[in-house]
């Protein structure tokens, strides 16, 4: 079986939509909002650095400021106090200034030439270094000394004294003249944790600290590993920005420390001081912004992404379900439940796909077209179930015949396609044969045994058409023609096939129509009775007189109102109006019967009795004066029901004739049992009667046959005195032919019998 083609109904299409429409467009308000969110907590953190190194900035030339500054009256009392004499003088004073600076690690005292005099972070009487032996140092103090400034901030050093990174504030103590007479310095430690980290806010794991302009790293907190720091120059992200614009005053910054690379990224901020030429910096890991950030904005993201999940979950099990239902539907919609065979939508579903397929590997195929013969008289004997179980088992039985890859489907009620892919017309042909033999077995259903049959219709693709509408029409045409050659077979469809039926549809339409507008006539053939020498019946023929006015006989249409099925409505009409001619023709003194066709149709019809009986009740005629004509090979189609049906006809007074005997091949047994009245010896046995020896036999023999199952004969079609002598001679009873009359129109009729009766006698001889 082919697979169905991937469809969902527009409501589960829409739903989907919907959800895709939303979780885009969630996506997207959560990515902006995320996007935005994140630039604003970036210039956020970025301003906040700013404002700290702003802060830094200031804090530190306000302590330069207050410390430097202040050095200069300190200086003034120790020289007051001559202190160069004794410096263990300066110790008190030293101490007390150095306590109301907790950043001094240590207030010392030097000559101009380099001695330390005094250091608060030894006792007293503690043997001090001398610097000139350290020529880098001394050069140090000599540029002290030539600056003129209050104050001077030396460069990172290591302390001799306090075994400590600090760096110096220095002050020179000048006499009138302005020599030197002592420096005055404090110095910073630069291994303590800056004050400054304790009380600003500012992010965990930052580092602040205080840059020179040309490069050199004054300070920084927390330290580290500090001679790995101290008195180098940086190269850092402020190094070089200050080096590529020596006026920057402040600016935001990301990079790595150079003193920590593995703390990875980091931002900041830094700031020119005042009137020093040191920066302020800060810096805080960058993961800082993206904590911030989280923290947030985390319950808001979360919150809505949760949302999203749910509503994606909710919306998916219900597009879920609604897939699950629409393909249940398409499911049902292209399956037949009674067979379990796909039906006529995916029928058409799958013979498109197969024509893609075929036109693709430029290989043909076969439709088959098959109709069970008669099905509708098993359904209306039998009833819906009987047929219904029928119909599921010839299902069985036809898949058993079809390959793997054929596809069977049940189109409509007992019509199935069959769709053979790779298949050429031989094939066809083959599958045909099997499928037909099928058929020969009757089918058991409960107690019944049916004897079914099919017709098939064979179309080939792309000899017979190349789309779906084609394919079936043609398809169905051929089975329509094995239909009419007699069923119980298959046709290859044919293109003069299709103008023959299209005629043969266009005439059943004229038909129709006809029957509407009362175009049809019966004429009277008389029936001479051989003793007496009078007409004593008539026999109705049927004629059509078309819409171009010409008279038509029932040979050119009677077998398609047979196969329409127009032949009911129209055989009432002959049995009622016959009924009524002959009714009005023995009201006016013909004392006559008539003779009625009945088709084999009419025959199986089952309302036949009680139409003939509503006919003669409507119509006021002796049922005697009625005789029913059934062809022999009418009676023999089904004997059991014919004897049943006959017999009832028979008990109402009605007679029966066998019309066109010998023909058929009646088995004698059943003639024996037909309760029929008369037996009609054919044309074609009477046109030898007086020369041709097998003919007289034969006319011997029925004429015989009749006389010991006790029923009269009539000889049909005399067209000559001879003729008619020699059945005589034989003995037959009745006779009819041209010799006598032609069929005529009531009028005519009546003319003759006036006619008739008069010479009567005279013909008689003839
Ligand atoms: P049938 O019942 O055997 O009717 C006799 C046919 O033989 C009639 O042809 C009649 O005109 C023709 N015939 C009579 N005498 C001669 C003769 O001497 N020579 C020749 N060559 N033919 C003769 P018709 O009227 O063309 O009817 C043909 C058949 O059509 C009938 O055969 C009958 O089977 C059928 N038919 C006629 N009318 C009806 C009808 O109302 N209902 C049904 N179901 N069938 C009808
Ligand atoms: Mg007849
Ligand atoms: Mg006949």
């Amino acid at each position: 079986m082919r697979i169905m083609p991937d469809k969902v109904t527009p409501f589960a299409s829409l739903l989907r939509g919907i959800v895709i429409t939303f979780l885009l467009a969630g996506t997207l308000a959560l990515s902006s909002y995320g996007v935005y969110t994140w630039h604003q907590e970036k210039s956020d953190v970025e301003e906040n650095l700013l404002i700290l190194s702003g802060y830094l900035a200031s804090a530190s030339q306000s302590f330069y400021e207050n410390l430097g500054n202040s050095l200069e009256p300190l200086g003034q009392l120790l020289d007051s106090k001559n202190v160069l004499q004794n410096p263990e003088i300066a110790r008190p004073l030293l101490n007390r200034f150095q306590s109301r600076y907790p950043e001094i690690g240590a207030m010392a005292l030097f000559s101009p030439e380099g001695a330390m005099l005094i250091n608060t972070a030894t006792p007293p009487g503690t043997k001090l270094p001398d610097f000139r032996a350290d020529p880098p140092y001394f050069k140090q103090i000599q540029a002290v000394l030539a600056d003129t400034n209050i104050y001077v901030v030396g460069p990172p050093e290591y302390g001799k004294v306090i075994k400590q990174w600090r760096f110096p504030f220095r002050h020179v103590v000048r006499d009138q003249d302005g020599r030197a007479r002592f420096i005055l310095q404090a110095a910073i430690p630069l291994e303590n944790n800056s004050p400054f980290l304790e009380h600003l806010p500012v992010p965990p794991d930052s580092y602040i600290g205080l840059l020179r302009d040309d490069g050199l790293q004054q300070a920084r907190w927390p330290a580290g590993d500090p001679s790995k720091i101290y008195g180098r120059m940086s190269q850092g992200p402020v190094a070089q920005m200050v080096r590529v614009d020596p006026k920057i005053q402040s600016s935001s910054f990301s990079g790595v420390s150079p003193w920590s690379p593995t703390d990875g990224q980091r931002l900041g901020a830094f700031t020119r001081l005042a009137k020093a030429p040191f920066y302020a910096y800060i810096s805080a890991p960058a993961g800082y912004l993206w904590d911030r950030w989280w923290r947030r904005n985390a319950p808001v993201l979360i919150s809505f992404l949760m949302f999203l999940l749910i509503f994606y979950f909710i919306t998916y099990r219900v597009t879920a379900r609604e897939h699950t239902h629409s393909r249940e539907l398409i499911k049902q919609a292209r399956h037949d439940s009674l067979t379990d065979l796909p039906n006529r939508l995916a029928a058409e579903e799958i013979l498109d796909a197969e024509i893609r397929l075929a036109a693709l590997t430029q290989q043909g195929f076969a439709v088959l077209f098959l109709d069970l013969d008669r099905f509708k008289d098993i359904n209306d004997t039998l009833g819906h179930q009987v047929g219904d179980q029928l119909l599921v088992a010839v299902t069985t039985a036809v898949k058993a015949v079809l390959r793997h890859s054929d596809v069977l489907s049940r189109f409509a009620g007992d019509e199935f396609l069959v769709i053979i892919p790779g298949s050429d017309e031989k094939h066809a042909v083959f599958t045909c044969e099997r499928l037909i033999n099928l058929f020969a077995s009757p089918f058991q259903i409960d107690d019944h045994v049916l004897p079914i049959t099919a017709s098939i219709g064979i179309a080939l693709y792309p000899n017979h058409g190349t789309d779906i509408g084609t394919l079936i029409k043609h398809a169905d045409t051929a089975m329509y023609e094995a239909k009419r050659q007699g069923r119980n077979a298959f046709v290859v469809y044919e293109q003069d096939i299709g103008d023959k039926i299209r005629q043969r549809i266009s005439l059943e339409q004229r038909l129709r129509e006809s029957l509407l507008k009362e175009e049809f006539r019966l004429v009277y053939q008389p029936i001479l009775d051989l003793n007496s020498g009078r007409l004593v019946g008539v026999e109705a023929l049927l004629r059509w007189a078309d819409s171009e006015g010409r008279l038509r006989f029932p040979a050119e249409f009677i077998h398609v109102a047979e196969e329409s099925g127009l032949i009911l409505p129209l055989g009432e009409w002959v049995l009622h109006t016959a009924c009524t001619q002959i009714k009005a023709w023995n009201n006016a003194g013909y004392n006559l019967w008539v003779a009625v066709n009945l088709s084999t149709r009419q025959f199986q019809d089952p309302n036949l009795v009680s139409k003939v009986i509503e006919v003669l009740r409507s119509t006021e005629l002796e049922p005697t004066l009625l005789e029913l004509e059934i062809t022999e090979s009418a009676a023999m189609l089904n004997p059991q029901a014919s004897i049943e049906i006959l017999g009832r006809l028979k008990a109402m007074g009605v007679h029966i004739a066998i019309d066109d005997f010998g023909t058929g091949y009646s088995s004698l047994s059943y003639l024996k049992r037909i309760p029929a009245d008369k037996i009609k010896i054919d044309k074609s046995f009477v046109d030898g009667v007086t020369n041709d020896p097998d003919d007289i036999a034969i006319v011997r023999t029925i004429i015989a046959l009749a006389n010991t199952l006790e029923m009269h004969t009539l000889a049909e079609g005399i067209e000559t005195a001879e003729q008619l002598r020699a059945i005589e001679k034989f003995g037959c009873k009745q006779a009819q032919g041209y010799w006598i009359s032609h069929p005529l129109p009531p009028d005519m009729l009546e003319e003759l019998f006036g006619r008739y009766d008069a010479d009567n006698s005279t013909r008689a001889q003839k």
